[in-house]
This record gives C-alpha cells, sequence and structure tokens, in this order.
C-alpha cells in the first residue's frame, strides 16, 4: 500500500486527501528582471496546469511590480496569483510597503513569513502573524512558511522550533481561517541549496505542523488547512513528498523558474493523486 494510502485512500484527483485539495505554489523570489519575461514564465505553465486543474491547485507568486502584467497573462486559467509579502496596514505612511488590501482584485494569495525575508529583513514571528492576520482579513489564503535552521535541525531541535514558529505565527488566526490557510514546512538548509529534506524528516515535520494547526484552531477547522513541504523541491522528487500522508503539496522556488520543468511537476503531482 503506498504511503498515501492510509490518508484517504481512493481517487484524490478531486477530493485531496482529506477533502484538501493539492497545491503547488511557485514563488518566483526576485525574479525575472522585465514584465515580459515575467508573463512568458506565466505563459509557459498555462497547458499543464489547465490540463491537471481537476487534480492540482496551482498558485504563482510573483514581485509585485509583475502582479498586473501576470494577472492579465493568466487571465481566465484556473492558476492562482499571490503575492510574496505585503504589509498589515491598509494605508499611510510606511514608504515602500505594499498592504494585504492593496493586493485585493490582483491576487487571491499571500506569502508571510518566508524565510529568506526573516533572515534578510528582519521579520519576527509577531510580525508574521500580524501579516498573515492581515491578508486572511482581507479574504487572501495565506502562506504560512516556518522552517528551521542548519543548526537547530544538526542539533535535533526541529521540533520545538517549529512548533514554536506554527504557534506564534498563526497567533492572529480564528478556526474560520482555515480553509484560507496553508503553512509550507520549508527547513532553511534545504531552500536553494539542492539539498531537500529527507522525506522522513520531513514527514514526520508535517505531522508535527498539524498537530499545532489543530492545537491552535480546533480538530474540525485544522482539518481544512493545507500543509505543505518546501525546499529544492524539483520534478525528480516532488513525488517522494506528495506522497506522504501528511502533506498536501509543494512551494517551488528555483524550479519554478523553468516552465517545462514546473509544468511537469504540476503533471507529477497530478499522477500521484489520481492513482493513490
Ligand atoms: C522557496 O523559495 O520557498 C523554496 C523552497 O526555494 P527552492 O525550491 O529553490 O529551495
Amino acid at each position: 500500500m503506498s504511503r498515501r494510502g492510509e490518508a484517504s485512500g481512493g481517487d484524490l484527483s478531486r477530493v485531496g486527501k482529506g477533502g484538501r485539495p493539492a497545491l503547488l505554489a511557485a514563488n518566483w523570489k526576485m525574479n525575472p528582471t522585465t514584465a515580459a519575461e515575467a508573463a512568458e514564465l506565466a505563459r509557459g505553465i498555462l497547458d499543464s496546469a489547465r490540463e491537471h486543474a481537476a487534480a492540482v491547485e496551482t498558485a504563482i507568486f510573483p514581485p509585485f511590480p509583475w502582479l498586473v502584467a501576470v494577472a492579465g497573462m493568466i487571465k481566465g486559467a484556473p492558476v492562482g496569483l499571490g503575492a510574496q509579502d505585503s504589509y498589515w496596514e491598509r494605508a499611510g505612511a510606511f514608504t515602500g510597503e505594499v498592504s494585504a488590501a492593496m493586493l485585493q482584485g490582483w491576487c487571491q494569495w499571500l506569502i508571510a513569513g518566508h524565510s529568506e525575508r526573516r533572515a534578510y529583513f528582519g521579520e519576527t514571528d509577531e510580525m508574521v502573524s500580524r501579516k498573515a492576520a492581515a491578508g486572511l482579513a482581507v479574504g487572501l489564503q495565506v502562506i504560512v512558511c516556518v522552517g528551521e535552521p542548519e543548526g537547530t535541525f544538526a542539533a535535533g531541535r526541529t521540533a520545538d522550533y517549529v512548533s514554536r514558529q506554527v504557534r506564534r505565527g498563526l497567533d492572529g488566526c480564528t478556526s474560520e481561517d482555515a480553509r484560507s490557510l496553508v503553512v509550507a514546512y520549508e527547513p532553511i538548509w534545504a531552500i536553494g541549496t539542492g539539498r531537500s529534506a529527507d522525506p522522513e524528516h520531513a514527514c514526520e515535520t508535517m505531522r508535527l505542523v498539524r498537530s499545532v494547526v489543530t492545537e491552535v484552531l480546533g480538530d474540525e477547522a485544522a482539518s481544512l488547512a493545507r500543509v505543505l513541504y518546501g525546499g529544492s523541491v524539483n520534478a525528480q522528487n516532488v513525488a517522494s513528498y506528495v506522497e506522504l500522508p501528511p502533506c498536501d503539496g509543494c512551494l517551488v522556488g528555483g524550479a519554478s523558474l523553468k516552465p517545462d520543468e514546473f509544468s511537469a511537476m504540476i503533471q507529477v503531482v497530478a499522477e500521484v493523486y489520481k492513482t493513490a
């Protein structure tokens, strides 16, 4: 029996695990550098996203300046659009910031607390929770990122570290937010390094994430929230994560900048969900 069979069995292509559809999310980070390239990148995944839309939900996260061009390119296609960050105030004297409210109409998604924002821009768990809550309050679906640094992993302290991040990051969420909430477990040492986490470690930590989400939001609500793995996922290894019972999909960085590879990943996830 496949490990995924333990989760719910049968054809999961429409219902996903426990009623949660598979999600493949593309974090483009600070790429590409022109609007034309961004539109081209989005265009490159449309065929695969359309073909497998019944089995896999796809969402792309371009940099702010390309959101409008990309929104035009994917109009009418089964591809969600999201921002990689936003600020929790609606408007005001916050030079350089973009509010969650401003994303309404363009975006359906928001990432909060990516480890690069935590490491390079000083985001704390408290800031992450305010960003997540602000996004949810204006009707966005929010991916809250968590994950341990290398030293914490090496010291065997991943569970404490990640539990704390989840508890604090969801501080401003209620059970009503669960359907719009995704927690992405992304070990920092696996992001952009080519050193993807051992599926056993990813599985154990995603189970832990779900148990903390359950503790915070309650049993019934938590069953609606999705848990992803992220960190050097590509077309070759994506199946080994989405096959895991606690995994509802992946957050993808580098490989999402290659339309052929990301299209292949959508197909692989669809196949895993159809044959489980
Ligand atoms: C990410 O940016 O969230 C990520 C997982 O990056 P990569 O796939 O390149 O490791």
